[in-house]
Order: structure tokens, then sequence, then C-alpha cells
């Protein structure tokens, strides 16, 4: 390899450090703000800027050409005031420790929201899934168990999916975790196969509960849901469900994207045909050849935009030239603090990602309680519960931000943080 391709490799990897640093200290500067505005001490917030547990692993894992690779994880513990930390586990090669603590703090953020019993987690490990095989993958689950199961468990932390992983590595995660254990611990982990003790709805729950957020959104705004123009950046877990709930509610999908590019017809998407031949990466713009860019993608004329896909993709960049009037975040961090309060400023309703993404964890809770008695929910029982909580959820938000006159990303930190620092106070931590 050249020296300017290794310089360049650098950059870009230094690049990825930088914008997750960013993230992390915005997330610490509204965390900041909605103390401020509850008039809580500066003791709780030199508490709850930085996760309390952070632990890094080196993972050994035999690839199928008999080499050994050494793999890299994190696995980051924001606040266990509340109960205990949950929240996925990423796979992605641009995974950092950065990230990994800003995605745990927003963990504590939704749960917190959603009112669970549960402080933030967040783990990931750096590697590219879509280049290894099951048996490496397996390998590489299990060994990152091994890694963290001191701090991990059904009553301390307890890890999902999340970026590329899926229930066939919560199974594996589970089962190399219950040996470790020596009984069967399906607690520990949510997000399974329902076989092992994964709940009803778990794999549609992301995209359930963005699907509510923007049926709420909408009222507000005065917008028909039947014929709405949305656009879905990612077609991924999230994504991929969320074109097919919103295309069966009568709304226009007019763009979809993945990792190589964007579709984008005025006329409408065919979702299930776009359904039916994407692979299990989320990856379908490869099949044609009338592909744009995402970034063109998300200047276009919609009326819901939801990104769906990766952090930081709505920059003072291209704010000005969103079209939506809604805005719905998916993702983890789409959108920039600076880009946040230009559209806010421009009157678009922007539905925070701690707000529009709390189904996945909201039912990883029910999986989890399901798993605690032993008594299995049918999926009408999961969709009610999640139904009440994204609507009390966004209501209270909206309200909040009303009254304080701030953005909704900031009601939804004041919302979120408040169970934290009651819970942290009566334990006398601060
Ligand atoms: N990874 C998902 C999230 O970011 C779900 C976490 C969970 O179910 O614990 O919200």
């Amino acid at each position: 390899m050249s020296t300017t391709k290794v310089l360049e490799q650098l950059s870009e990897e230094q690049q990825q450090e930088k914008e997750s640093l960013n993230l992390f200290l915005s997330t610490q500067t509204v965390i900041r703000e909605a103390l401020e505005k509850l008039e809580y001490s500066n003791e709780l917030f030199e508490l709850l800027k930085e996760p309390i547990r952070m632990l890094t692993v080196r993972i050994p894992v035999k690839m199928d050409d008999g080499s050994v690779k050494i793999f890299t994880g994190f696995r980051s513990q924001h606040n266990d005031a509340v109960g205990p930390t949950k929240g996925g586990v990423r796979f992605h090669p641009e995974v950092n420790e950065e990230e990994v603590k800003a995605l745990s703090i927003w963990m504590s953020l939704k749960c917190g929201i959603a009112d669970l019993p549960y402080g933030g987690g967040k783990g990931g490990i750096i590697c590219d899934p879509r280049n290894m095989s099951f048996g490496e993958l397996e390998r590489l689950s299990r060994g990152y168990v091994r890694a963290i199961s001191q701090i991990v468990g059904p009553t301390k932390d307890i890890p999902a999916p999340d970026v590329y992983t899926n229930s066939q590595i919560m199974a594996w995660m589970m089962d190399e975790y219950s040996r470790l254990r020596e009984f069967d611990s399906p607690g520990f982990i949510t997000g399974k196969p329902l076989v092992l003790g994964g709940s009803q709805g778990r794999e549609t729950a992301t995209a359930r509960g963005v699907t509510i957020c923007i049926e709420e959104a909408v009222k507000k705004k005065g917008i028909d849901l039947q014929g709405a123009r949305i656009i879905v950046q990612g077609f991924g877990n999230a994504g991929s469900f969320l074109a097919k709930f919103m295309h069966d509610a009568g709304a226009k999908v007019i763009g979809i994207s993945d990792a190589h590019g964007a579709l984008y017809d005025p006329e409408g998407l065919d979702i299930d045909y776009l359904l039916d031949k994407r692979d299990s990466f989320g990856t379908v713009t490869n099949l044609f050849t009338n592909v744009i860019s995402n970034q063109e993608l998300l200047e276009k004329e919609c009326d819901i935009l939801v990104p769906a896909a990766i952090s930081n993709q709505i920059t003072v960049q291209n704010a000005h030239h969103i079209k939506a009037s809604i805005v719905v975040e998916a993702a983890n961090g789409p959108t920039t603090l600076e880009a946040t309060k230009i559209l806010d400023e421009r009157g678009v309703l922007l539905v925070p990602d701690i707000l529009a993404s709390a189904g996945g964890v909201t039912v990883s809770y029910f999986e989890w309680v399901q798993n605690n008695q032993g008594y299995y929910w049918s999926e009408e029982e999961v969709a009610d519960k999640l139904r009440k909580v994204m609507v009390d959820s966004f209501e209270t938000i909206y309200q909040t931000s009303q009254a304080h006159e701030v953005d909704m990303r900031l009601a939804a930190y004041m919302v979120g943080i408040r169970k934290i620092a009651e819970a942290s106070r009566f334990r006398g931590w601060v």
C-alpha cells in the first residue's frame, strides 16, 4: 500500500473521531442546558457529563483462513442510578470510544423519556461484518461477551442489537453468557429470536415508534398523512420497516437510500419491490443505474424527512436547503446542534432521535420483563403498550417545548434527564 493511501486512511479515521468527539461535546452542551433549565446543581452535570464506566477490550478471533485477528471493542455504562444500564452493541468499522460514550448517554435519555427502569449503556466493536463469514461473526460475538462478562448481566447491563447486529448475533451472545454463568439467561440480552425468548414486535419496534411520532407530528403541523411525501434516508432495520409502514398508511414514499446512494421518484417508489430486493445489510441501490447521492436526497422537496442511517447528516452545510416541514430522526445523532437551531428558526418541526427512536429500547424492556416473568405477551399487547409509551412521551416533550419555549431536542433532554437526576439525588450521590 502506498504512503499516500495510508495517510488518506488515517485522515479518514481521524475525521471520524473528530466528528464523534463533536457529537459527544454537543451532547454535553445540551445536558448542561437541560440541567440549567431544570435548575439542578453543577455537581449533577459533573456526574452526568461522562459515563460512570467505560471498558475497552481486545478480542482475538480465529479467522477462516487460519490467521488470528485482534478486534477492539467497547462497553460504556453512562449512569445506573435508575436501574441496570441498557443499550445496543454496534459492529461497524467506524466505531470509536467517543461515539460509544455519546451513544450510552443518549440511551440514558431515551430510557428516561420512555420512563423505563434503566440507565443507558452502549457497546461497539470495530469491524466490518459485511466482509466477515458467519463463523467469524459468531466467534467475535462470543469473544466480546467473554471479554465484557464481568460488567454485564440481566441485573447489571443488558445489551441489544444496533447498527449491523441482529437477532442471530444476540442469540450467540445469550448462549455464550448462559454457558459462562451455567444457567439459561434470556434476560441477559434483548432483540433475541422469538424461540429464544425474544418478544413479539421487537424487530419492527424502532420503526413502529418512529411511525407513531410521525402520526403525532403531522397532527401538530396540520398535514394529512394520506398522500404526504416522505423521504427515508437509510434502508436498514429502522428505515426499511418504516418505509413499509408509511407506504401501508397511505403516505407516498418518494425517496430511500442506503450506504451507496439514493433512489428518488416524485411519483412514489415501489417499496414492496425494494424490500424484496434488499440484502441483509439494507443494500438495494446497487441494483439501479438512476442513483443520486444521499446528500442530494436530503435536499429534495418533501413533507417529511426521516434520517434513519448514520450521524452528522444534516449540518450547517445543508440545513438551509432542507425542504421538509417535519424531520423525524430515526438514526442516532443525524442532525448537528447548529443545524437543529437553523431548522427550528425556519419553523421545521424536528422530532429528536432520543424520542423518535425510543421504540426499540421500549420493546426491549418489554422483552426483558417477559423473560423475567417467563410469561409471553401477544403482538397486540406489545403494540398497544408501545403506542401508549410513544404517544405519552411525544406529548410530554411537545408540551415541555411549548411551555419553556425551547426546541424539541432540548425539551427531550429535559424530560429524559429528570428521572436520572432525581434517582441520583435520592441515592445520595449528589
Ligand atoms: N440500539 C437501540 C437503540 O439505540 C436499542 C437499544 C435496546 O434495545 O436496548 O435505541
